[in-house]
This record gives structure tokens, C-alpha cells and sequence, in this order.
């Protein structure tokens, strides 16, 4: 398929999205066992089942794909400078900084390094399914600048947004000021380019100071169309900090809060050890939980309270947290939810861990118009799934009922089952290594 000038493109094949919570919505599935999906550039304009809608476009082209089709996985949040480091052994979260992730966030001073990392990334990202994340970069502007580059060369909807630690180690921290000029200088710099947002970035509570967590509520004041990403009760020890720093909040999110960092635009990562108070002003507020599962296992942070989110109605979706998670696969991440919502006797239903890895994803991260439900009006990022990918894979789900293979999928799925990856319709990713 060549770019630009108008196309138009059917896909057949078996359909499966979840545009809303089934936990609250459980009509949200919606499935198309031999579906056409019909996009004119980029945009699906047309779904349903094949036998019936094939009839309203004579003449169209169309490719079959054998496999499950579902919307592009959505990461709400990863590292993009730490995925060289990926499986560091021995630290929980403020020891493993110190000793694994701050050396190599300093390397991206170099320019040449940020570029060669963030064009690795993203192709590690469409070789996962995923075609959407919320991003950390470095303290440096320029590694902003190298993954908006790799990512609009790939036309993939990313967001990001230089981190804030002017309280960081040497070498690696910023000035309020600096902070300040650098995030609105990047915001102008990129608004309204291809698919990109941005996120204002303080890395957490404890590596900025008052002044600069105040330039944080004010850049979010300034301009309306920015997120807020940051991190919030992840590690017991890290809690602890922020309470000795902090003895005036009531908690810790009550923290961001009296820096005006807490509203319906902001992401907040992990969530592991939140009160119900602070449950209850997410809720109220409508920022929203990155869960990072795998990333909570690997540095013994603990597991995310789902039935607690749940009861107060906190807005979630899934992040791999790469590199302190283990894996870029949300199929991978799902399965890991799913144990860690079943260690407190909630078993996550699969239908919904889909959810939260697409549409779910898609609504924390303000994106859900355009992406997340391959619904009419929406853009063509999807992933063909191959549900007999391994052996055990192919054993286990052949005679399975559709919520089986789902789970089946996420309890022993990766990057070895995602047999394609469309970007606005276009194939970006092929296993068989002939994308277009
Ligand atoms: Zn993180």
C-alpha cells in the first residue's frame, strides 16, 4: 500500500474490542467472528460482520488476516530511557534508582544516544502490539525531542514530556527554571504535531522541590491540553519519605494536590498503597491509575488493590513500566493484573483486561475518541493476534470458547503472538519481517 492519496482497504477477519468497562458496561464486547473492517486513510469508517456489510463496498480490496483482531495495546506508562536496563537484579525502588537507573539516564546528555534508543523503543513497542504509550523520557529536553522524531517518522500516537527533578543527583537534575522554560519551550515546539501530546513530567514527590512542583500546576494551568505524569505510592519506603517531607498532607497524593497536580488530565503510576481518601479525591477528581503490574513484582513494591479502585471508581488502565517491568507485551501484563488482582480473591475477567490494554488505556490517556475500540470514526491501530503462536498456545486454545483464548493469551501470551501490527492501517510490524 503507498502513502498518501485517498485509500481504502477492507480487513477480514475475526473482530474483538471492549470500548467500555465491562465491569460496569458488560454489553461493551463487542465481537465479529468473520468481521470486515473498512478504513479510507487510516480511519476505520466501517465495521460488522463480513457477510453483511461486504455488500456496501463493491470493488473494495481486501485482505484476509487469520487470527484475532483487536485494538492496538495501549502503555500508560514506560521509561523509554531505561529499557537497556531491563532486568537489573537486587534493589527495590529508591535503591535500584540510584544504582541502576540514574547512571543510565545520564547518558542520554548525548543526543546521538537518545536517538538510537528511542527508534529501538518504538519498534520494540509495534513489536509488542502496542501502538500507543504514554512515555518517560530523561531530564534532558532533547530526549523529548528524539522520540517525538522516531515517533512521528512511524506515525505512532505517543505522548511524553521532559521529567522535572530539579531535586535529582548531579548530573541529572534541572533548575526551576530551567524546568519551567524547557517544558514550554517543548510544548510549543510540538503541539499539533502528527499524533503527539504532551505530559508535564515531574519524575515524583521526592525529586522536586515546592517551587518546582509549583511550576508543574502551572504549566498544567497554562496550557489546558497537557497531561501529567508522574509516579505516587509505589514503594513502602518511598511512602515513608514522602510522609517525613510532607508532614502537612494528608497523604501522598494529597501532596500533588496542594500543587494543583491532581484533575481529570493527570496519570499517576502504580497506586499500590493509596488510602481510601485518596481513592476517593482520584475518583472525584478524575485522574486515573497506571497499574504497573510486572513492575510491582520485580521490585517487591507490592500488588495494586483492584477491589479498592474499584469501590471507589478510580479511573485505571495498565502500564509495563519498563525497565523496572519485565516485559513490553501488555497480553503479558494483563496476565500479571490478573494474578495480582487474584491474590486479594478478585480474579480480573479477561474481557477486561482487554479493556484496560486498549480503550481503558486509551480514555486515562484523554485518547479514547480517537483510538482504543476500532470503532467507526476512530484511527486503524490494531494488532492481529495469533492464538496458536507456541505449541502449548495452539493445544490450549483450540477447541476453547472465545473468553478462554483471551485468557489463554494473557496467561502465556508475548511478543511471540503478535503476528502483525497496523498503525492507521498501514502493517508496521510483521513477524514474518515483510512489513510495508
Ligand atoms: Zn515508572
Amino acid at each position: 500500500m503507498t502513502k498518501g492519496g485517498m485509500t481504502i482497504h477492507g480487513f477480514r477477519g475475526e473482530l474483538l474490542s471492549v470500548s467500555r468497562d465491562p465491569h460496569h458496561h458488560p454489553d461493551a464486547i463487542r465481537y465479529e467472528p468473520d468481521g470486515l473492517l473498512v478504513v479510507e486513510d487510516g480511519i476505520v469508517v466501517a465495521r460488522g460482520d463480513y457477510m453483511t456489510l461486504a455488500g456496501r463496498f463493491p470493488g473494495l480490496a481486501i485482505e484476509h488476516l487469520p487470527g484475532l483482531i483487536v485494538p492496538g495495546f495501549i502503555d500508560a506508562h514506560v521509561h523509554y530511557a531505561q529499557m537497556d536496563h531491563i532486568a537489573s537484579h537486587g534493589e527495590q525502588l529508591l535503591d535500584w534508582l540510584d544504582r541502576h537507573i540514574f547512571p543510565a539516564e545520564k547518558a542520554f546528555a548525548d543526543r546521538a544516544h537518545a536517538d538510537r534508543t528511542a527508534s529501538l523503543f518504538l519498534d520494540e513497542l509495534l513489536r509488542n502490539g502496542t501502538t500507543s504509550a504514554l512515555v518517560f523520557p530523561t531530564v534532558h529536553a532533547h530526549s523529548v525531542d528524539a522520540l517525538f522524531d522516531a515517533a512521528l517518522d512511524r506515525n505512532m500516537r505517543i505522548l511524553s514530556g521532559k521529567i522535572l527533578m530539579d531535586m535529582g543527583p548531579e548530573g541529572l537534575a534541572d533548575t526551576v527554571d530551567s524546568g519551567r522554560s524547557e517544558s514550554d519551550a517543548l510544548i510549543r515546539r510540538w503541539r499539533g504535531r502528527g499524533r503527539l501530546g504532551y505530559a508535564v513530567t515531574p519524575r515524583f514527590a521526592l525529586t522536586s522541590s515546592d517551587a518546582q512542583l509549583q511550576v508543574a500546576g502551572a504549566l498544567l494551568a497554562d496550557h489546558p491540553d497537557v497531561l501529567l505524569h508522574t509516579h505516587l505510592a509505589e514503594n513502602l519506603r518511598e511512602c515513608a519519605a514522602v510522609a517525613d517531607r510532607f508532614p502537612a498532607a494528608q497523604d501522598y497524593l494529597d501532596v500533588y494536590d496542594r500543587f494543583g497536580l491532581v484533575g481529570d488530565r493527570s496519570v499517576f503510576a502504580h497506586g499500590v498503597h493509596l488510602s481510601d481518601r485518596a481513592c476517593a479525591r482520584l475518583a472525584q477528581s478524575g485522574a486515573g491509575i497506571a497499574v504497573c503490574p510486572s513492575s510491582n513484582l520485580f521490585l517487591g513494591s507490592g500488588f495494586f488493590d483492584f477491589g479498592q479502585a474499584d469501590a471507589h471508581g478510580v479511573r485505571i488502565g495498565l502500564g509495563t513500566d519498563v525497565g523496572a517491568g519485565t516485559s513490553f507485551s501488555l497480553l503479558h501484563t494483563a496476565g500479571l493484573a490478573y494474578q495480582a488482582a487474584l491474590s486479594r480473591h478478585d480474579p480480573l475477567d479477561p474481557f477486561r483486561a482487554l479493556y484496560l490494554a486498549t480503550a481503558g488505556g486509551a480514555a486515562l490517556l484523554h485518547m479514547d475518541d480517537r483510538v482504543g475500540g476500532l470503532e467507526p470514526g476512530q484511527e486503524a491501530d490494531f494488532v492481529l493476534l495469533d492464538c496458536a503462536a507456541t505449541p502449548l498456545l495452539a493445544r490450549r486454545t483450540e477447541h476453547a470458547t472465545l473468553a478462554d483464548r483471551l485468557f489463554a493469551l494473557q496467561i502465556l501470551g508475548d511478543d511471540r503472538v503478535i503476528a502483525r501490527t497496523y498503525i492507521l492501517g498501514q502493517c508496521a510490524w510483521d513477524r514474518q519481517g515483510t512489513a510495508s
